[in-house]
């Protein structure tokens, strides 16, 4: 062979090869995608996911999502949750999703001493917050609520899966751990569906399933607890992580200019007011970082932020009402703060 023959023959090669390298960057651009939005669970829920089944996996996973929602809603007649509240004595059996959420429910309670409590019922109801009968109660009517609200009285049989609250007027609310276990849910309908690269956000409740589909991390955004929804005030990295945000600015009603939210301190039965205007929990479980992110915010800065150093695998962001940002200590250099009125502090 003619050098310059074999000359033509290695450019020819090598042209091939960078053709199949376009090829391949391409494929992965070209990777199908699908975006939806729906509303349950009281809450806008917003899913992408890529891949060649991105949108029966949407499908499936807003399925999943009603499906948990009718069973364990305090609001639904139907629900699980709305017949073990109306018919306190008895045995109620459950399905196992149901039974999985009300115990993990007892464990953070009991983890929390009581500040997160599932049979909050009676106080949601009388202050009524996100609905239209919203307002401050007097104290006697607090003091009333106070008394049927009580974690230790639920009782669990695992074997049988029943639940059984055991005072009259009590009532089980799982509003703060439910889009948690959603979350979970949808991760694992993903995944099952061998789908690589997903993202679902449930009110603020978000989950990133691997990585986008370049192979670059997820940047999510968190929610600027003094403004609407979608203003941002810093962001974060993520990839095959939940970040579940509590604040006090999902539902709420401002009173003679004292704003009353929807996280309820079952000691005092009033909105908690413990410096924290918003906590948000990053770890790889949204059914704990949903409750804990509840916790956190009631527990207040301190005690919030000491119960997150003691748990493995779990980081947290809690913005002060001076708007201070506190950062655990696996967060060092990972929080980008976008608005200079926010002062980041480290743990
Ligand atoms: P969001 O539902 O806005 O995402 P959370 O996860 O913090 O916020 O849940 C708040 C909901 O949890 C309330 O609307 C109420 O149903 C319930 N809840 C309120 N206070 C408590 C509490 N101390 N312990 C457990 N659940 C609570
Ligand atoms: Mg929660």
């Amino acid at each position: 062979m003619k050098l310059s023959q074999k000359k033509s023959i290695i450019t020819a090669i090598i042209f091939i090869l960078i053709l199949s390298v376009i090829q391949g960057c391409q494929d992965k651009e070209e990777l199908p995608e699908a975006t939806a939005t729906t509303f349950a669970m009281d809450t806008i829920i917003q899913m992408k996911a890529y891949g060649v089944k991105a949108q029966e996996v949407i499908d499936a996973s807003f399925g999943r999502i009603r499906d948990i929602e009718n069973r364990m809603s305090a609001h639904i007649k139907s629900s699980q949750i709305e017949i073990i509240n109306s018919n306190p004595g008895q045995e109620i059996k459950v399905d196992k999703d149901t039974f999985l959420v009300i115990k993990k429910a007892l464990e953070y309670a009991k983890l929390t001493e009581g500040k997160f409590d599932p049979s909050i019922g009676p106080l949601v109801q009388l202050w009524g917050i996100g609905t239209e009968k919203a307002r401050v109660p007097d104290d006697k009517e607090i003091k009333d609520a106070l008394s049927v609200v009580n974690y230790r009285w639920i009782e669990l049989n695992e074997e049988n899966t029943t639940v059984k609250i055991t005072k009259k007027g009590m009532r089980l609310d799982l509003g703060a751990i439910v889009k948690g276990y959603a979350a979970d849910e949808v991760r694992r309908i993903v995944l099952e569906n061998k789908i690589k690269s997903a993202y679902v956000n449930l009110g603020g409740n978000v989950m990133v399933i691997g990585s986008k589909p370049d192979g670059s991390l997820w940047n999510i955004g968190i929610q600027d607890p003094r403004l609407e929804r979608g203003s941002v005030m810093a962001s974060i990295r993520l990839e095959d992580k939940t970040i579940v945000t509590s604040g006090n600015y999902e539902r709420y009603f401002i009173e003679d200019g004292i704003l009353y939210h929807h996280i309820i301190d079952p000691i005092t039965g009033k909105p908690a007011r413990s410096g924290v205007i918003s906590a948000s929990i990053i770890t790889q479980n949204s059914f704990d970082a949903d409750a804990l992110s509840t916790s956190v915010f009631i527990l207040g800065p301190e005690k919030g932020m000491e119960l997150v150093e003691k748990l493995p695998h779990i980081e947290a962001i809690i913005i002060t009402d001076d708007l201070k940002v506190i950062i655990s200590s696996g967060l060092i250099g990972k929080v980008k703060i976008l608005d200079p009125d926010f002062k980041l502090r480290s743990e």
